[in-house]
């Protein structure tokens, strides 16, 4: 027998799914949730029934964004030529907090993980070479410094590198293994400034 009852067991499942709650934080999660007036419930749920039906992948760049095209590559002012490879839009949004950054990004949505079964198929790669048939000088990798995100810069360098585009890998300065979005802004600004040509 449950120790709450069935729409409260259902609540704390349903949170329990989501990455890095566990059992005992998605319990804390519900009671919390119950806590709450209904309008803030209603803001919550609405929020991410919105965001779920209206967020898309932006045609140029793949990150996520409301509409056809995201602001930065809509954004004349940006750089186009410069094209910075991000795992995801988490990583994007580092970058776009250093505010040193002009050129536009692109998202792959992952990264090469043959021990997981992810292949080139699988990240967005297709469509940054569909964008390298533009006019552009550089691809900055900035996939993580980890097995997968070093495979996936290697990927890449192979398939840039004979279309005559320069290609550079972001410093070391970031920490190996380290998630982007957990690096302070100078660290990242000092990576980006210090990329090394591949
Ligand atoms: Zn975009």
């Amino acid at each position: 027998m449950d120790v709450y009852s069935a729409q409260i067991t259902n609540l704390v499942e349903q949170l329990s799914h989501l990455p890095g709650i566990g059992a005992k934080s998605a319990q804390r999660l519900a009671f919390h949730i119950l806590n709450m007036s209904e309008e803030q419930v209603a803001g919550l749920s609405g929020a991410m029934m919105a965001a779920k039906k209206n967020v898309r992948y932006c045609k140029e760049c793949c990150t996520y964004t409301d509409g056809e095209i995201c602001p930065i590559c809509a954004n004349p002012k940006r750089n186009h030529k410069v094209i910075m490879v991000v795992e995801n839009t988490r990583d994007l949004a580092a970058y776009e907090k250093t505010g040193k950054y002009d050129g536009v990004y692109h998202v792959l949505h992952g990264a090469i993980s043959p021990m997981a079964g992810v292949g080139p198929n699988d990240i967005r790669l297709s469509e940054l070479m569909v964008r390298l048939q533009q006019d552009v000088e550089e691809v900055i990798v900035a996939t993580n410094k980890n097995l997968e995100g070093d495979t996936t810069a290697t990927y890449i360098s192979k398939l840039v590198k004979p279309l005559g585009i320069k290609v550079s890998r972001i410093a070391s300065g970031v920490p190996a293994g380290g998630d982007l979005e957990y690096i302070d802004e100078v660290t990242l600004y000092r990576a980006l400034e210090g990329r090394r040509d591949m």
